[in-house]
């Protein structure tokens, strides 16, 4: 058997004490499918599939403290938003501070910001997303909460709550909660998913080995701030 942890999505709860530092570091393509003639087995879970898309497009961020993304999903499991932390369109993220703190509070990104939830609601690509999920890194601040409850979403899946007592994630979930969105922590199957374009050029086509990663592009489910910060950036 493969080293990758394989159980239903709808069972996920079942293993949300599994601390991170017990899950498989990566998955491997070793034993991949069911046999020979049989389909791969080690695909990634919808959800581990929606949670790493919005990790990627994180990666779009300026913001150097900070990357957030997030994906919105119907109920059909198509993807129907993605956005990430970023300056209003046609405000010079050049021009605009990145900081996080500074004398006068303009001087600092919060003021500016959209969060990557809200671009990911009004980047959608259909009418409205009542009824959707949503997946984002970050717990979502109280404006973001709010966006949320008014877009209709029902549901929230977020990968760290690490502001968890913080004013905006405090507000957040109260408003969250009074208004019936399910929320739901993420617990990971593999601690990093590698990209590897250079994989594609390999036999078994595309893989996610992270022993082919060298000199190629990789993300991961670890890029988030350190800690010592209490406020919201999400
Ligand atoms: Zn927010």
């Amino acid at each position: 058997m493969n080293n990758l942890r394989k159980h239903d999505e709808k069972t996920s709860d079942n293993v949300q004490e599994q601390g991170i530092d017990d899950l498989p570091t990566a998955r491997t393509n070793e034993s991949a499918t069911a046999g020979d003639g049989g389909k791969r087995t080690d695909y990634l879970q919808w959800s581990e599939y929606f949670m790493a898309v919005a990790f990627l497009s994180a990666q779009r961020s300026k913001d150097p403290s900070s990357q957030v993304g997030a994906c919105i999903v119907n109920n059909e499991n198509k993807i129907v938003g993605i956005g990430y932390n970023g300056m209003p369109n046609g405000c010079s993220d050049d021009l605009l501070p990145w900081r996080r703190s500074a004398p006068d509070r303009l001087d600092t990104k919060y003021p500016y910001v959209c969060h990557a939830e809200m671009n990911a609601i009004l980047n959608k690509n259909c009418a409205d997303v009542k009824g959707c999920s949503l997946y984002v890194a970050l717990f979502p601040c109280n404006e973001c909460a709010k966006l949320i409850i008014q877009s209709g979403i029902c549901e929230v899946i977020y990968m760290s709550d690490k502001y968890a007592t913080s004013l905006e994630s405090v507000a957040s979930r109260r408003l969250l909660s009074m208004a019936g969105v399910h929320l739901r922590k993420f617990v990971p199957q593999c601690r990093h998913i590698v990209i590897d374009f250079e994989s594609i050029n390999s036999s078994a086509g595309v893989e996610f080995d992270p022993k082919t990663s060298h000199g190629s592009a990789v993300t991961n489910v670890e890029t988030v701030d350190p800690p010592e910060i209490v406020e919201q950036t999400g």
